[in-house]
């Protein structure tokens, strides 16, 4: 990607948990339960609950992709991650992972890499700003911490999977098995995009307003009653590198002819919405919009329906898998 900073965004929210949450230890369990919530030791203290980043990325990816086909039909306008191309079943037709055609493109040609740019204006909308195999993508996540008093007072209970299961009416296999559950705590986290198109900002928007509306899941068992959360912004702030900014504006914006040439940035429309008067901070410009956001990002959600609307993917990628073929 861009070997320069030109923006960047970054948003803090507390995890409040609805529902019990699990979220599930790649570990042996602890003390005969079947499935433990993953734990941490932090500064040497005692173990605690925790959230991995990568948990919640995987979640915000997943509902970022079911928003990108709402926007559009067919064709899809996302791919599968795990889709191997030429594996597609019923149903997954011209969605294969955009990472996997990369793979299968490199091994086809024998070339070791494929130029950044290239990669970023062949990829999907979601895996321009979540990455895939080989493209690390513009969106980072630390992991989520019991905040404040939580860290004493949480609380994890065990509970029967068989006895969710009949109250749900999932798929029940009748074997007993235990699930450790967090029933008290709540998490705090930080997201950090770096160098954004307006629409990118604009897809995490929904997602983001969908999660203050408790209408995201998280974690194991979301079809059992589990991973029901409400999320609470607590401090969002977008910066611009040695320039100052009036409007809200993304690499389309704020780059050459060149590079969006090269990358295939998607033009902004005509929208502007003002930005509060920034704070110099070293060479970042920040404006502080935690209680703005909604409307600061509403130009970047009509970016995004409009570059979903009419953007030709996957036929480039179709297009440059059989180049040379
Ligand atoms: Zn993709």
């Amino acid at each position: 990607m861009l070997k320069k900073m030109i923006n960047s965004a970054q948003i803090d929210f507390e995890i409040i948990p609805v529902d019990p949450l699990l979220i599930k230890s790649g570990q042996a369990t602890v003390g005969g339960v079947d499935m433990s919530f993953v734990r941490t030791y932090r500064f040497g203290e005692k173990e605690e609950p925790f959230i991995p980043g990568s948990s919640l990325k995987g979640m915000i990816r997943s509902y970022s992709e079911k928003i990108c086909r709402s926007l559009r039909d067919d064709p899809v306008p996302v791919c599968l991650p795990y889709l191997k191309p030429g594996k597609e079943q019923n149903g997954e037709r011209r969605q294969a992972s955009c990472g996997l055609s990369f793979e299968r493109y490199k091994k086809d040609h024998e070339v070791k890499t494929i130029p950044s740019p290239e990669i970023y204006s062949l990829s999907c909308p979601v895996c321009r700003l979540f990455g895939s195999h080989g493209f690390i993508g513009r969106l980072s996540f630390s992991d989520a911490y019991l905040t404040g008093d939580y860290k004493k007072s949480h609380l994890l209970e065990i509970r029967d999977g068989v006895a969710i299961d009949r109250l749900t009416g999932g798929a029940a296999s009748g074997a007993k098995y235990d699930l450790e559950v967090l029933t008290r705590g709540e998490f705090g986290t930080t997201l950090d995009i770096r160098n954004f198109e307006r629409w990118q900002l604009g897809l995490i928007a929904l997602v983001l307003r969908d999660m203050e509306q408790g209408l995201v899941r998280v974690g194991f068992g979301k079809s059992r009653g589990l991973g029901k959360f409400r999320a609470k912004i607590t401090n969002f702030k977008i910066a611009y590198y040695n320039r100052k900014v009036s409007h809200l504006s993304g690499l389309s914006e704020l780059c050459s002819e060149e590079e969006n040439d090269d990358y295939g940035f998607s033009a902004e429309t005509g929208d502007k919405s003002p930005l509060p008067e920034s704070e110099p901070n070293g060479l970042r410009h920040e404006h502080t919009i935690t209680e703005t956001w909604k409307e600061v990002l509403t130009p970047g959600v009509n970016d995004l329906v409009k570059f979903i609307e009419t953007t030709d993917w996957p036929e480039p990628l179709e297009r440059f898998l059989e180049r040379g073929r």
